[in-house]
């Protein structure tokens, strides 16, 4: 063993990839897709709830999902119980409306995303490899709309070994419970996963449950509450030289 090559070797025993979705798979302008989601998303609701009611509504219930860390209430039912409360339009009437949103108009936004340049040869080449790829992306939203942006990445069909939904995840990012629920899912070692991302607090987040991480470059979010002190870092493309190498340095 030569003092050094820990860091090296530690990719060598990864056997599962999580991959963050925007700013690392899926290029979006996020400055553009929130206000026009928001637009859409009001404009179809309208007819039950106006828009200076909906949306301070709709950021306050996403804020107390993201909070959520009781483990008996998924992320859904984090954000139905918060958007509901004390409202006079009940889910049995909105839901229906949300769901048609997401099925009919949230398409629409795909101008505002586009893939990153390479995301699906390095997503397929860690596949070829052998491991498992999973979409760990916040899980904010319903699978509807993950499957859509999947597609507007061009990954929508790729067989992933999980992808995050609020439907499916109890937890969020960057709680280190969102990641300990991955692996617990995947029924692995969270040292055999590692992490793909280009958000320094959402992303390495994954560091405290053990999970190796990988940031992203040039993308890189980093509000400063947390030391950006990935395991490992460079552009998206430059990952899969990286695990063939670690695999055939441990093989070695
Ligand atoms: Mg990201």
């Amino acid at each position: 063993m030569v003092v050094g090559k820990a860091r090296e070797t530690d990719l060598g025993r990864i056997t599962t990839v999580l991959f963050d979705l925007d700013g690392t798979l899926l290029d979006v302008d996020v400055e553009a897709f929130f206000p026009a989601y928001f637009d859409a998303v009001a404009a179809r609701v309208s007819r039950y709830i106006g828009p200076d009611q909906f949306i301070p509504r709709l950021m306050r219930s996403t804020t107390v999902m993201i909070d959520n860390l009781d483990p008996s209430v998924t992320n859904a039912e984090a954000f139905a119980a918060a958007f509901f409360d004390g409202l006079d339009v009940g889910p049995e009437v909105l839901m229906p409306v949300f769901e048609a949103f997401y099925r009919e108009e949230f398409p629409k936004l795909q101008r505002y995303a586009k893939p990153v340049e390479g995301a699906r040869e390095v997503v397929q080449s860690v596949i070829d490899s052998g491991r498992r790829a999973v979409i760990a992306t916040s899980p904010v939203f319903p699978e509807v709309a993950i499957r859509e942006r999947l597609r507007w990445a061009g990954l929508e069909d790729l067989p992933f070994a999980l992808v995050t939904t609020y439907e499916n995840m109890h937890f969020c990012k960057p709680h280190p419970q969102y990641y300990e629920e991955i692996v617990s899912h995947l029924g692995c070692q969270a040292s055999e996963c590692l992490m793909v991302g280009n958000d320094v607090e959402e992303d390495l987040s994954a560091q405290d449950v053990g999970i190796v991480t990988y940031l992203v470059e040039p993308n890189i979010i980093h509000r400063g509450k947390r030391p950006c002190t990935p395991d490992h870092r460079g552009p998206l493309a430059d990952l899969p030289l990286l695990l063939d190498g670690a695999r055939h340095r441990a093989a070695g």
